[in-house]
Protein backbone atom coordinates (compact mmCIF):
# COMPACT_ATOMS: atom_id res chain seq x y z
CA UNK A 1 0.00 0.00 0.00
CA UNK A 2 1.98 3.40 -1.27
CA UNK A 3 0.80 6.54 -0.91
CA UNK A 4 4.22 8.26 -1.96
CA UNK A 5 3.12 12.20 -3.09
CA UNK A 6 5.50 14.01 -5.97
CA UNK A 7 7.23 15.34 -3.22
CA UNK A 8 7.22 16.60 0.42
CA UNK A 9 6.09 20.41 0.31
CA UNK A 10 3.89 22.49 -1.72
CA UNK A 11 5.11 25.93 -2.80
CA UNK A 12 3.94 28.39 -4.96
CA UNK A 13 1.77 26.07 -6.93
CA UNK A 14 4.05 23.19 -7.44
CA UNK A 15 5.18 19.89 -5.69
CA UNK A 16 8.90 21.06 -4.09
CA UNK A 17 11.44 18.91 -2.76
CA UNK A 18 15.11 19.31 -0.16
CA UNK A 19 16.03 15.85 0.29
CA UNK A 20 18.42 17.32 2.68
CA UNK A 21 15.97 17.54 5.47
CA UNK A 22 15.43 15.24 8.37
CA UNK A 23 13.38 11.76 6.99
CA UNK A 24 9.43 11.53 7.64
CA UNK A 25 8.10 7.66 8.05
CA UNK A 26 4.26 7.74 6.71
CA UNK A 27 3.16 5.11 8.47
CA UNK A 28 -0.57 2.67 8.22
CA UNK A 29 -0.99 2.87 12.06
CA UNK A 30 -3.36 -0.81 10.77
CA UNK A 31 -0.14 -2.86 9.72
CA UNK A 32 2.54 -0.45 10.62
CA UNK A 33 3.86 -0.58 6.64
CA UNK A 34 5.76 2.77 5.72
CA UNK A 35 3.22 4.30 3.20
CA UNK A 36 5.55 7.31 2.23
CA UNK A 37 9.05 8.58 2.87
CA UNK A 38 8.98 12.28 2.65
CA UNK A 39 11.29 14.99 3.97
CA UNK A 40 10.95 17.88 7.10
CA UNK A 41 11.55 21.15 5.89
CA UNK A 42 14.72 22.97 5.78
CA UNK A 43 15.62 26.30 6.16
CA UNK A 44 15.16 27.14 2.78
CA UNK A 45 11.91 25.48 2.09
CA UNK A 46 10.54 27.45 4.94
CA UNK A 47 12.04 30.66 3.61
CA UNK A 48 10.84 30.03 0.14
CA UNK A 49 7.06 28.95 1.37
CA UNK A 50 6.59 32.07 3.70
CA UNK A 51 8.05 34.47 0.81
CA UNK A 52 5.69 33.05 -1.57
CA UNK A 53 2.64 33.66 0.61
CA UNK A 54 3.89 37.35 1.39
CA UNK A 55 4.16 38.05 -2.59
CA UNK A 56 1.02 36.63 -3.69
CA UNK A 57 -0.96 37.90 -0.52
CA UNK A 58 -1.40 41.67 -1.58
CA UNK A 59 -2.52 41.02 -5.03
CA UNK A 60 -5.21 38.20 -3.89
CA UNK A 61 -6.20 40.87 -1.21
CA UNK A 62 -7.21 43.54 -3.56
CA UNK A 63 -9.80 40.59 -5.64
CA UNK A 64 -13.74 41.69 -4.14
CA UNK A 65 -14.07 38.68 -1.26
CA UNK A 66 -17.03 37.31 -3.75
CA UNK A 67 -14.34 36.94 -6.34
CA UNK A 68 -12.57 35.19 -3.89
CA UNK A 69 -15.00 32.91 -2.09
CA UNK A 70 -16.22 32.00 -5.59
CA UNK A 71 -12.39 30.02 -5.86
CA UNK A 72 -13.07 28.35 -2.38
CA UNK A 73 -16.47 26.99 -3.37
CA UNK A 74 -14.63 25.33 -6.34
CA UNK A 75 -12.71 23.86 -4.33
CA UNK A 76 -15.64 22.61 -2.29
CA UNK A 77 -16.75 20.93 -5.36
CA UNK A 78 -13.58 19.01 -5.82
CA UNK A 79 -13.48 17.96 -2.20
CA UNK A 80 -17.18 16.32 -2.95
CA UNK A 81 -16.66 14.78 -5.95
CA UNK A 82 -12.97 13.17 -4.79
CA UNK A 83 -14.48 12.22 -1.28
CA UNK A 84 -13.66 8.36 -1.74
CA UNK A 85 -9.84 9.04 -2.65
CA UNK A 86 -9.49 11.92 -0.29
CA UNK A 87 -11.18 9.29 2.54
CA UNK A 88 -9.24 6.18 1.56
CA UNK A 89 -6.08 8.77 2.01
CA UNK A 90 -7.19 10.09 5.23
CA UNK A 91 -7.54 6.35 6.55
CA UNK A 92 -4.20 5.26 5.43
CA UNK A 93 -2.72 8.36 7.23
CA UNK A 94 -4.67 8.45 10.28
CA UNK A 95 -5.86 4.25 11.17
CA UNK A 96 -9.31 5.65 11.15
CA UNK A 97 -12.09 3.89 10.04
CA UNK A 98 -13.40 4.93 6.20
CA UNK A 99 -16.88 4.80 7.18
CA UNK A 100 -15.31 7.72 9.60
CA UNK A 101 -12.95 9.64 6.84
CA UNK A 102 -15.70 9.53 4.06
CA UNK A 103 -17.29 12.09 5.71
CA UNK A 104 -14.34 14.24 6.10
CA UNK A 105 -13.78 15.87 3.06
CA UNK A 106 -18.05 17.14 3.18
CA UNK A 107 -16.43 18.80 6.55
CA UNK A 108 -13.71 20.72 4.25
CA UNK A 109 -15.95 21.30 1.51
CA UNK A 110 -18.68 23.15 4.25
CA UNK A 111 -16.02 25.50 5.94
CA UNK A 112 -15.05 25.92 1.77
CA UNK A 113 -18.66 27.13 1.24
CA UNK A 114 -19.25 29.06 4.51
CA UNK A 115 -16.32 31.42 4.61
CA UNK A 116 -16.45 31.54 0.32
CA UNK A 117 -20.20 32.55 0.66
CA UNK A 118 -20.19 34.46 4.28
CA UNK A 119 -16.77 36.89 3.62
CA UNK A 120 -18.80 38.56 0.74
CA UNK A 121 -21.26 39.88 3.45
CA UNK A 122 -18.31 40.65 6.51
CA UNK A 123 -17.85 43.99 6.44
CA UNK A 124 -16.93 46.70 8.78
CA UNK A 125 -19.47 49.93 10.26
CA UNK A 126 -21.05 52.89 9.18
CA UNK A 127 -20.71 55.40 12.45
CA UNK A 128 -22.89 58.29 12.08
CA UNK A 129 -20.43 61.37 13.76
CA UNK A 130 -22.73 63.98 13.83
CA UNK A 131 -22.08 65.52 10.49
CA UNK A 132 -18.83 64.28 10.17
CA UNK A 133 -18.74 60.31 9.78
CA UNK A 134 -16.45 57.01 10.54
CA UNK A 135 -16.20 53.38 8.91
CA UNK A 136 -14.45 50.87 9.72
CA UNK A 137 -12.88 48.34 7.49
CA UNK A 138 -12.32 44.59 7.53
CA UNK A 139 -8.84 43.81 6.19
CA UNK A 140 -6.48 40.80 6.17
CA UNK A 141 -3.46 40.00 8.35
CA UNK A 142 -1.01 39.00 5.86
CA UNK A 143 0.83 35.98 5.63
CA UNK A 144 -0.94 32.91 8.18
CA UNK A 145 0.47 29.92 9.73
CA UNK A 146 -1.24 27.15 10.44
CA UNK A 147 0.28 24.27 12.51
CA UNK A 148 -2.21 21.03 12.54
CA UNK A 149 -2.65 17.90 14.89
CA UNK A 150 -3.04 14.61 13.74
CA UNK A 151 -6.58 13.23 14.06
CA UNK A 152 -8.83 15.03 12.14
CA UNK A 153 -5.92 16.14 9.09
CA UNK A 154 -7.80 17.61 6.76
CA UNK A 155 -10.41 19.28 8.16
CA UNK A 156 -7.90 21.29 10.18
CA UNK A 157 -6.02 21.95 7.18
CA UNK A 158 -9.68 23.40 5.91
CA UNK A 159 -11.26 25.28 8.57
CA UNK A 160 -7.74 27.65 9.21
CA UNK A 161 -7.05 28.20 5.04
CA UNK A 162 -10.99 29.05 4.11
CA UNK A 163 -11.73 31.54 6.39
CA UNK A 164 -7.52 32.99 6.07
CA UNK A 165 -7.92 32.88 2.36
CA UNK A 166 -11.63 33.99 1.65
CA UNK A 167 -10.15 37.05 3.94
CA UNK A 168 -7.73 37.58 1.53
CA UNK A 169 -4.42 36.25 3.73
CA UNK A 170 -1.79 33.83 2.05
CA UNK A 171 -1.88 30.40 4.00
CA UNK A 172 1.29 28.50 4.96
CA UNK A 173 0.50 25.14 6.34
CA UNK A 174 2.43 22.42 8.66
CA UNK A 175 0.57 19.33 8.84
CA UNK A 176 1.64 16.91 12.10
CA UNK A 177 4.66 14.62 10.99
CA UNK A 178 1.99 11.71 11.64
CA UNK A 179 -0.51 12.85 8.68
CA UNK A 180 1.33 14.95 6.44
CA UNK A 181 -0.43 13.49 2.97
CA UNK A 182 -4.13 15.58 2.84
CA UNK A 183 -2.80 18.62 3.20
CA UNK A 184 -0.85 18.10 0.12
CA UNK A 185 -3.94 16.77 -1.70
CA UNK A 186 -5.92 19.86 -0.38
CA UNK A 187 -3.26 22.56 -1.94
CA UNK A 188 -3.28 20.64 -5.49
CA UNK A 189 -7.34 21.13 -4.74
CA UNK A 190 -6.77 24.55 -4.70
CA UNK A 191 -5.00 25.63 -7.41
CA UNK A 192 -7.17 23.77 -9.74
CA UNK A 193 -10.11 25.78 -8.08
CA UNK A 194 -7.94 28.39 -9.57
CA UNK A 195 -6.36 30.09 -6.39
CA UNK A 196 -3.21 31.75 -7.68
CA UNK A 197 -0.08 30.45 -6.83
CA UNK A 198 1.78 31.13 -3.55
CA UNK A 199 -1.57 31.58 -1.32
CA UNK A 200 -1.63 28.18 -0.17
CA UNK A 201 1.37 26.09 0.82
CA UNK A 202 2.21 23.19 2.55
CA UNK A 203 5.13 22.69 4.20
CA UNK A 204 6.37 19.18 6.72
CA UNK A 205 8.21 18.91 9.10
CA UNK A 206 8.42 18.30 13.06
CA UNK A 207 7.93 20.73 15.71
CA UNK A 208 11.49 22.71 14.93
CA UNK A 209 9.49 23.70 11.65
CA UNK A 210 6.42 24.68 13.23
CA UNK A 211 8.57 26.95 15.71
CA UNK A 212 10.57 28.17 12.61
CA UNK A 213 7.59 29.02 10.93
CA UNK A 214 5.80 30.78 13.97
CA UNK A 215 8.92 32.84 14.47
CA UNK A 216 9.45 34.11 11.34
CA UNK A 217 9.30 37.91 10.93
CA UNK A 218 7.07 37.75 8.00
CA UNK A 219 4.07 35.82 9.50
CA UNK A 220 1.37 38.09 10.90
CA UNK A 221 -0.70 34.98 12.36
CA UNK A 222 -0.15 31.26 13.62
CA UNK A 223 -3.08 29.10 14.29
CA UNK A 224 -2.45 25.87 16.33
CA UNK A 225 -4.74 22.47 16.58
CA UNK A 226 -2.89 20.46 19.23
CA UNK A 227 -2.02 19.97 22.66
CA UNK A 228 -1.56 22.45 25.62
CA UNK A 229 1.80 21.81 26.19
CA UNK A 230 2.57 22.77 22.11
CA UNK A 231 0.12 25.57 22.55
CA UNK A 232 2.17 27.43 25.20
CA UNK A 233 5.45 26.76 23.29
CA UNK A 234 3.74 28.64 20.23
CA UNK A 235 2.02 31.09 22.10
CA UNK A 236 4.95 32.46 23.91
CA UNK A 237 7.37 32.29 20.61
CA UNK A 238 4.23 33.98 18.96
CA UNK A 239 3.93 36.74 21.97
CA UNK A 240 7.60 37.96 21.85
CA UNK A 241 7.15 39.52 17.94
CA UNK A 242 3.87 40.21 18.82
CA UNK A 243 1.52 37.95 16.64
CA UNK A 244 -1.95 37.22 16.17
CA UNK A 245 -3.01 33.62 17.36
CA UNK A 246 -5.64 31.27 17.63
CA UNK A 247 -5.17 28.22 19.77
CA UNK A 248 -7.31 24.68 19.68
CA UNK A 249 -5.64 22.61 21.82
CA UNK A 250 -6.43 19.77 24.28
CA UNK A 251 -9.59 19.01 26.89
CA UNK A 252 -10.90 17.01 29.70
CA UNK A 253 -14.87 17.64 28.98
CA UNK A 254 -17.67 16.53 31.11
CA UNK A 255 -20.16 14.99 30.06
CA UNK A 256 -23.33 15.48 32.51
CA UNK A 257 -26.29 12.69 32.66
CA UNK A 258 -28.90 13.81 35.01
CA UNK A 259 -31.75 10.51 36.39
CA UNK A 260 -34.02 12.10 33.66
CA UNK A 261 -32.31 11.92 30.60
CA UNK A 262 -33.06 9.84 27.88
CA UNK A 263 -31.12 6.55 28.55
CA UNK A 264 -30.72 5.36 24.77
CA UNK A 265 -29.88 8.93 24.04
CA UNK A 266 -27.47 9.39 26.80
CA UNK A 267 -25.70 6.16 26.18
CA UNK A 268 -25.59 7.20 22.48
CA UNK A 269 -24.08 10.34 23.24
CA UNK A 270 -21.10 8.72 25.43
CA UNK A 271 -20.19 6.47 23.03
CA UNK A 272 -19.64 9.24 20.28
CA UNK A 273 -18.08 11.69 22.78
CA UNK A 274 -15.17 8.73 23.55
CA UNK A 275 -15.04 6.39 21.02
CA UNK A 276 -15.46 8.64 17.01
CA UNK A 277 -11.86 8.42 15.68
CA UNK A 278 -10.53 6.16 18.53
CA UNK A 279 -11.34 8.31 20.99
CA UNK A 280 -8.42 10.95 19.53
CA UNK A 281 -11.15 13.95 19.39
CA UNK A 282 -9.94 16.87 21.68
CA UNK A 283 -13.14 17.72 22.35
CA UNK A 284 -14.12 14.37 23.70
CA UNK A 285 -16.52 14.12 26.75
CA UNK A 286 -14.12 11.88 28.72
CA UNK A 287 -15.72 12.60 31.83
CA UNK A 288 -18.88 11.07 32.31
CA UNK A 289 -21.03 12.14 35.21
CA UNK A 290 -23.49 9.92 35.59
CA UNK A 291 -26.06 10.59 38.44
CA UNK A 292 -26.87 8.00 40.67
CA UNK A 293 -30.45 6.79 39.44
CA UNK A 294 -29.77 5.83 36.65
CA UNK A 295 -26.85 4.40 36.84
CA UNK A 296 -27.73 1.23 36.40
CA UNK A 297 -29.58 1.09 33.27
CA UNK A 298 -27.02 3.29 32.13
CA UNK A 299 -23.86 1.53 32.35
CA UNK A 300 -25.65 -1.63 31.37
CA UNK A 301 -26.43 -0.73 28.39
CA UNK A 302 -23.09 1.31 28.01
CA UNK A 303 -20.93 -1.61 28.66
CA UNK A 304 -23.52 -3.95 26.19
CA UNK A 305 -23.38 -1.34 23.17
CA UNK A 306 -19.19 -0.76 23.97
CA UNK A 307 -18.47 -4.52 23.85
CA UNK A 308 -20.47 -4.21 20.23
CA UNK A 309 -17.94 -1.91 18.35
CA UNK A 310 -17.01 -3.53 15.50
CA UNK A 311 -12.90 -2.87 15.94
CA UNK A 312 -10.06 -4.11 12.73
CA UNK A 313 -9.41 -3.34 9.30
CA UNK A 314 -9.80 0.29 9.19
CA UNK A 315 -10.68 -0.11 4.89
CA UNK A 316 -13.35 -2.06 5.86
CA UNK A 317 -16.61 -0.10 5.48
CA UNK A 318 -18.14 -2.10 8.26
CA UNK A 319 -15.63 -1.59 10.63
CA UNK A 320 -16.31 0.88 13.11
CA UNK A 321 -12.55 1.77 15.16
CA UNK A 322 -9.04 1.36 14.13
CA UNK A 323 -5.98 1.74 15.34
CA UNK A 324 -4.47 4.23 17.51
CA UNK A 325 -2.17 6.56 15.54
CA UNK A 326 1.07 5.51 16.33
CA UNK A 327 3.19 3.74 18.69
CA UNK A 328 3.92 6.35 21.43
CA UNK A 329 -0.09 7.24 21.39
CA UNK A 330 -0.41 3.44 21.98
CA UNK A 331 1.47 2.59 24.59
CA UNK A 332 0.68 5.89 26.83
CA UNK A 333 -3.28 5.20 26.43
CA UNK A 334 -2.23 1.47 27.41
CA UNK A 335 -0.10 2.91 30.65
CA UNK A 336 -3.68 4.62 31.22
CA UNK A 337 -5.63 2.20 31.50
CA UNK A 338 -3.05 0.28 34.08
CA UNK A 339 -3.25 3.36 35.76
CA UNK A 340 -7.18 3.31 36.34
CA UNK A 341 -6.95 -0.39 37.33
CA UNK A 342 -4.07 0.72 39.82
CA UNK A 343 -6.02 3.64 41.25
CA UNK A 344 -9.01 1.29 41.88
CA UNK A 345 -11.65 2.54 39.31
CA UNK A 346 -13.93 -0.44 37.87
CA UNK A 347 -12.97 -1.49 34.54
CA UNK A 348 -16.52 -2.62 32.83
CA UNK A 349 -15.05 -3.59 29.77
CA UNK A 350 -12.47 -3.31 27.35
CA UNK A 351 -8.36 -2.09 28.49
CA UNK A 352 -6.42 -4.41 26.31
CA UNK A 353 -5.10 -5.17 23.10
CA UNK A 354 -7.68 -6.54 20.64
CA UNK A 355 -6.58 -9.84 18.50
CA UNK A 356 -6.83 -8.96 14.92
CA UNK A 357 -5.97 -11.44 12.17
CA UNK A 358 -3.74 -10.04 9.50
CA UNK A 359 -3.01 -7.00 11.72
CA UNK A 360 -0.46 -8.12 14.29
CA UNK A 361 1.40 -4.99 13.86
CA UNK A 362 -1.60 -2.67 14.07
CA UNK A 363 -1.71 0.02 17.15
CA UNK A 364 -5.36 -1.40 18.56
CA UNK A 365 -6.65 -0.86 21.69
CA UNK A 366 -9.93 -2.05 22.45
CA UNK A 367 -12.91 0.38 23.72
CA UNK A 368 -12.74 0.79 27.49
CA UNK A 369 -14.87 1.64 30.29
CA UNK A 370 -13.98 2.90 33.82
CA UNK A 371 -16.47 3.27 36.25
CA UNK A 372 -16.60 4.02 39.94
CA UNK A 373 -14.22 7.09 39.38
CA UNK A 374 -12.80 9.70 41.83
CA UNK A 375 -12.33 13.14 40.86
CA UNK A 376 -8.34 12.69 41.60
CA UNK A 377 -7.62 9.96 40.05
CA UNK A 378 -5.40 10.54 37.35
CA UNK A 379 -7.80 9.25 34.61
CA UNK A 380 -10.39 11.48 35.20
CA UNK A 381 -8.07 14.98 35.22
CA UNK A 382 -5.28 14.40 32.33
CA UNK A 383 -6.27 13.94 28.81
CA UNK A 384 -5.54 10.42 27.53
CA UNK A 385 -6.61 11.04 24.08
CA UNK A 386 -7.60 6.80 23.26
CA UNK A 387 -10.56 4.72 23.96
CA UNK A 388 -11.07 5.34 27.23
CA UNK A 389 -14.37 6.67 29.24
CA UNK A 390 -14.09 7.31 33.03
CA UNK A 391 -17.82 7.41 34.40
CA UNK A 392 -17.92 9.57 37.60
CA UNK A 393 -20.89 9.90 40.08
CA UNK A 394 -22.80 12.24 41.14
CA UNK A 395 -26.20 13.17 43.37
CA UNK A 396 -26.42 16.76 43.31
CA UNK A 397 -26.48 20.07 40.34
CA UNK A 398 -24.55 22.20 42.35
CA UNK A 399 -21.93 19.64 43.22
CA UNK A 400 -21.41 18.24 39.62
CA UNK A 401 -21.02 21.27 38.26
CA UNK A 402 -18.40 22.44 40.31
CA UNK A 403 -16.64 19.10 39.94
CA UNK A 404 -17.04 19.76 35.98
CA UNK A 405 -15.05 23.07 36.17
CA UNK A 406 -12.86 21.69 38.47
CA UNK A 407 -9.98 21.22 35.54
CA UNK A 408 -7.87 23.58 33.69
CA UNK A 409 -9.29 23.17 30.56
CA UNK A 410 -12.26 24.22 29.13
CA UNK A 411 -12.94 23.20 25.83
CA UNK A 412 -16.19 21.57 25.83
CA UNK A 413 -19.12 20.12 27.71
CA UNK A 414 -22.25 18.12 27.51
CA UNK A 415 -25.40 17.78 29.57
CA UNK A 416 -27.95 15.24 28.89
CA UNK A 417 -31.57 15.77 30.32
CA UNK A 418 -35.25 16.40 29.67
CA UNK A 419 -35.60 19.18 31.67
CA UNK A 420 -35.35 22.55 29.80
CA UNK A 421 -34.38 24.74 32.66
CA UNK A 422 -31.52 22.70 33.88
CA UNK A 423 -30.36 22.36 30.76
CA UNK A 424 -29.37 26.17 29.89
CA UNK A 425 -29.30 26.80 33.93
CA UNK A 426 -26.20 24.02 33.86
CA UNK A 427 -24.54 24.84 30.61
CA UNK A 428 -24.57 28.94 31.61
CA UNK A 429 -22.29 27.54 34.60
CA UNK A 430 -20.11 25.68 32.76
CA UNK A 431 -16.76 27.05 31.35
CA UNK A 432 -16.60 25.75 28.30
CA UNK A 433 -15.83 27.44 25.21
CA UNK A 434 -18.08 24.74 23.08
CA UNK A 435 -21.57 22.87 24.57
CA UNK A 436 -24.01 20.28 23.96
CA UNK A 437 -27.17 19.89 25.15
CA UNK A 438 -28.76 16.00 24.38
CA UNK A 439 -26.17 15.57 21.82
CA UNK A 440 -22.02 15.77 22.06
CA UNK A 441 -19.62 16.56 19.50
CA UNK A 442 -21.82 18.03 17.27
CA UNK A 443 -19.95 20.87 15.65
CA UNK A 444 -21.21 22.59 12.56
CA UNK A 445 -19.21 24.77 10.46
CA UNK A 446 -22.26 27.68 11.96
CA UNK A 447 -21.37 27.40 15.40
CA UNK A 448 -17.78 28.92 16.79
CA UNK A 449 -15.83 26.03 18.18
CA UNK A 450 -12.54 26.92 20.42
CA UNK A 451 -11.86 26.29 24.09
CA UNK A 452 -12.03 28.10 27.65
CA UNK A 453 -8.93 28.10 29.99
CA UNK A 454 -5.95 26.31 28.88
CA UNK A 455 -7.66 24.81 25.83
CA UNK A 456 -7.72 27.79 23.45
CA UNK A 457 -7.99 31.13 22.56
CA UNK A 458 -9.99 32.49 19.59
CA UNK A 459 -12.26 30.49 17.68
CA UNK A 460 -12.58 28.72 14.79
CA UNK A 461 -15.90 28.18 12.30
CA UNK A 462 -18.02 30.83 11.87
CA UNK A 463 -18.08 34.34 11.27
CA UNK A 464 -15.95 34.70 14.56
CA UNK A 465 -13.18 32.98 12.58
CA UNK A 466 -13.51 35.55 9.92
CA UNK A 467 -12.73 38.14 12.98
CA UNK A 468 -9.85 36.22 14.12
CA UNK A 469 -8.26 36.43 10.90
CA UNK A 470 -8.47 39.76 10.39
CA UNK A 471 -7.53 43.31 11.53
CA UNK A 472 -9.99 46.21 12.04
CA UNK A 473 -9.15 49.60 10.45
CA UNK A 474 -10.98 52.53 11.34
CA UNK A 475 -11.51 55.44 9.03
CA UNK A 476 -12.88 59.04 10.63
CA UNK A 477 -14.03 61.10 7.49
CA UNK A 478 -14.36 65.08 8.29
CA UNK A 479 -17.27 66.65 6.15
CA UNK A 480 -16.34 69.87 7.74
CA UNK A 481 -13.18 72.19 8.26
CA UNK A 482 -10.06 71.23 10.53
CA UNK A 483 -10.69 71.82 14.01
CA UNK A 484 -7.04 73.26 15.21
CA UNK A 485 -6.21 75.25 18.45
CA UNK A 486 -3.38 76.05 16.71
P1 LIG B 1 1.02 18.16 19.30
O1 LIG B 1 0.87 19.33 20.19
O2 LIG B 1 2.03 17.15 19.62
O3 LIG B 1 1.35 18.63 17.80
C1 LIG B 1 0.50 19.51 17.10
C2 LIG B 1 1.30 20.18 16.00
O4 LIG B 1 2.24 21.09 16.58
C3 LIG B 1 2.13 19.23 15.14
O5 LIG B 1 2.06 19.66 13.80
C4 LIG B 1 3.53 19.38 15.69
O6 LIG B 1 4.55 19.11 14.75
C5 LIG B 1 3.53 20.86 16.04
N1 LIG B 1 4.52 21.25 17.06
C6 LIG B 1 5.01 20.51 18.08
N2 LIG B 1 5.88 21.27 18.80
C7 LIG B 1 5.90 22.50 18.24
C8 LIG B 1 6.60 23.70 18.54
N3 LIG B 1 7.44 23.80 19.57
N4 LIG B 1 6.39 24.79 17.74
C9 LIG B 1 5.51 24.70 16.70
N5 LIG B 1 4.85 23.59 16.37
C10 LIG B 1 5.03 22.49 17.13
O7 LIG B 1 -0.43 17.54 19.19
P2 LIG B 1 -0.85 16.18 18.48
O8 LIG B 1 -0.30 15.08 19.29
O9 LIG B 1 -0.55 16.26 17.03
O10 LIG B 1 -2.43 16.22 18.63
C11 LIG B 1 -3.10 15.86 19.80
C12 LIG B 1 -3.47 17.07 20.63
O11 LIG B 1 -4.16 18.02 19.81
C13 LIG B 1 -4.42 16.73 21.75
O12 LIG B 1 -4.04 17.42 22.91
C14 LIG B 1 -5.75 17.24 21.24
O13 LIG B 1 -6.68 17.52 22.24
C15 LIG B 1 -5.35 18.44 20.46
N6 LIG B 1 -6.36 18.80 19.45
C16 LIG B 1 -7.10 19.93 19.63
C17 LIG B 1 -8.10 20.27 18.72
C18 LIG B 1 -8.96 21.50 18.91
O14 LIG B 1 -9.59 21.92 17.96
N7 LIG B 1 -9.04 22.07 20.09
C19 LIG B 1 -8.33 19.44 17.62
C20 LIG B 1 -7.54 18.30 17.46
C21 LIG B 1 -6.56 17.99 18.39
Amino acid sequence: MKAQPAASHYINGAYVEDDRGRSIEVIYPATGEIIANLYSATPNIVERAVRAAGDAQYKWAKLKPVERGRILRRAADTLRERHAQLGRLETLDTGRAIQETLGDPAVAANAMEFFGSAVASFYGDYVDLGGSFGYSRREPLGVCVGIGAWNFPIQIAAMKAAPALAMGNAMVFKPSENTPLSALALAEIFTEAGLPDGLSNVVQGYGDVGEALASHEMVAKVSVTGSVPTGRKVSGVAASKLKHITMELGGKSPVIVFDDADVENAVSGALTANFYANGQVCSNGTRVFLHEGIREPFLEQLTARTKKIRIGDPLDPDTQMGPLINKGQHQRVLDYIAIGRTEGATLLCGGGIPRLQGFDCGLFVEPTVFADATDSMRIAREEIFGPVMTVLSFRHEDDVVRRANDTQFGLAAGVFTRDLSRAHRVIAELQAGTCWINTYNRTPIELPFGGYKHSGIGRENALAALSHYSQLKSVYVETGDVASPY
